[in-house]
């Protein structure tokens, strides 16, 4: 039995749901709106050009998931594509695009049937052509690991960091540095063979290899690579077949003089789960850290991505962005894309005020807590005082009081650092934030109104923020 676009859609929807994170959720597919299902082909309609671009990038896989399941391998997903002319007397038109995820399917699932050593062993896996040195904008927070990296690709094998160990933390450009050194090496020698893999594919391949009385080809695989690029090895701990296969594949290349780039959540001693001998091999060449980008940095890599995608933002939105979101950088890549997003979908131009919006919203998304406009609207109205005042230099007793309990607060439910705090209130630093909490703390235990105040601001906070 045949149902229609929108119960198809909405069916699809649901699974999607179940799958990422609520803010994905309401930024791409929210927006979407089903529009036909017919020949086989489900059609639906994105708000621009961009959202396209945006799914197919990032959603692909899942979409095709979600339609195999909820309609069947053999339906397809259609774009409508809404193009706003501008003119007054034109409706804006659309363009269909075909899902790039609805191609070829046939043909890798006859593929894993009689898989072939190129696909069992991970030849698919291709390095991002995105990634490169040009792209990974440097500061102090990654200057000896790029610049290790960099001599590494140019003389691969050859210098003494071999191993190339580079660890960090989630979001701060592992991946995209490792994969840069592939890339570079391949632009300098066509003919090398580099293998980027994550250690988890690495442990299903080995996995695969077993079941099919396959070590042999593995193994032979893997002894014939130039470069081995091998993605966050924290995945091997507590996998001792797996650290073992790789122990031998790690000396037989290090013997034969080929290289071997390394990434890892955590430096090398703090890996419990791994063999003690795997370990002091990760550390005979050169172990580097990536750190949390500086402010400096992360002005330097909005603008590099807003170039990129050949957007122009006014400075103070890169500043408020820069100083607003410092965990990592795939957090601020998130929040820029969801700015572009949202600029997109109400057909605004990017400015503060929706700056300030979008990243509300994120944070209020992502840690179900209250913002920081939130809180200093709720604490200036409960002592009856403007946000103006909140935020200027006013050294007036109350008015002191009123904004070191608004940042009190902003540091208690927000995940702002204490220098982001500081500059929504007026741009003090991060050190006059520290002082307002402290000075909250001793009023709070030792005058008993000043407490009442607060704990009747809590109340009116958490109510927000669940
Ligand atoms: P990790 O592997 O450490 O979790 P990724 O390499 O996936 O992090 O980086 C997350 C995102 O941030 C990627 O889109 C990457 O391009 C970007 N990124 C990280 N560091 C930089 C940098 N120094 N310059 C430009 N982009 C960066
Ligand atoms: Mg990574």
């Amino acid at each position: 039995m045949q149902v229609d676009h929108n119960t198809a859609w909405n069916n699809c929807l649901s699974r999607i749901r179940e799958n990422i994170g609520e803010q994905g959720f309401e930024t791409w597919f929210k927006p979407i709106k089903p529009v036909k299902l017919e020949n086989k082909i489900l059609t639906i309609q994105v708000p621009s050009q961009f959202f396209y671009e945006y799914l197919e990038e990032h959603y692909v896989e899942l979409l095709r998931n979600v339609l195999d399941n909820e309609l069947g391998k053999d339906f397809r997903l259609e774009y409508s594509v809404v193009i706003d002319t501008g003119g007054r007397d034109h409706q804006p038109y659309t363009i269909n695009l075909q899902n790039s995820g609805s191609k070829g399917e046939k043909s890798r699932e006859n593929g894993r049937r009689d898989i072939s050593a190129m696909d069992l062993f991970g030849y698919d896996v291709r390095l991002n052509p995105a990634y490169t040195f040009e792209n990974f904008v440097e500061g102090d927070c990654n200057r000896l690991a790029r610049s290790a990296g960099y001599a590494v690709a140019q003389r691969p094998g050859v210098t003494s960091f071999n191993p190339l160990m580079v660890y960090g933390g989630v979001g701060l450009g592992k991946t995209h540095l490792v994969q840069a050194i592939g890339n570079e090496i391949l632009n300098g020698n066509k003919d090398k063979i580099v293998h980027y893999v994550s250690s988890e594919k690495f442990a299903n391949q080995f996995f695969d290899a077993i079941k099919n009385n396959r070590i042999q080809d593995f193994s032979q695989f893997y002894s014939k690579i130039d470069v081995l690029i091998i993605d966050d090895v924290q995945f091997f701990e507590g996998k001792e077949k797996t650290q073992e296969i790789f122990f031998h594949i790690f000396n037989h290349l290090h013997q034969s003089g080929n290289q071997i780039i390394m990434t890892s959540d955590r430096p090398p001693k703090d890996l419990d789960g791994l063999m003690e001998r795997l370990v002091s091999r990760f550390k005979w060449g050169l172990t580097a850290d990536l750190q949390q980008p500086d402010y400096e940095t992360r002005i330097a890599i909005i603008k590099r991505k807003m170039q990129s995608d050949g957007i122009n933002i006014p400075d103070n939105v890169i500043e408020y962005l820069a100083y607003s979101v410092d965990t990592n950088v795939r957090e601020l890549e998130g929040v820029i894309i969801s700015l572009i997003a949202n600029a997109s979908l109400v057909k605004k131009d990017i400015d503060l005020e929706l700056a300030k919006q979008t990243l509300q919203s994120i944070v209020h998304d992502i840690d179900s807590e209250v913002g920081i406009d939130y809180i200093q609207k709720t604490v200036s109205e409960f002592f009856k005082i403007s946000i103006d005042q909140l935020k200027d230099k006013t050294r007036k007793k109350e008015i002191v009081m009123a904004r070191q309990i608004a940042m009190y607060f902003s540091k208690e439910y927000t995940n702002l650092s204490l220098k982001s705090i500081g500059y929504h209130f007026g741009g003090r630093d991060h050190s006059t934030v520290i002082h307002a909490v402290q000075a909250v703390n001793d009023m709070y235990d030792t005058n008993s109104s000043f407490r009442r105040s607060v704990d009747e601001l809590r109340k009116k906070l958490k109510l927000k923020a669940v």
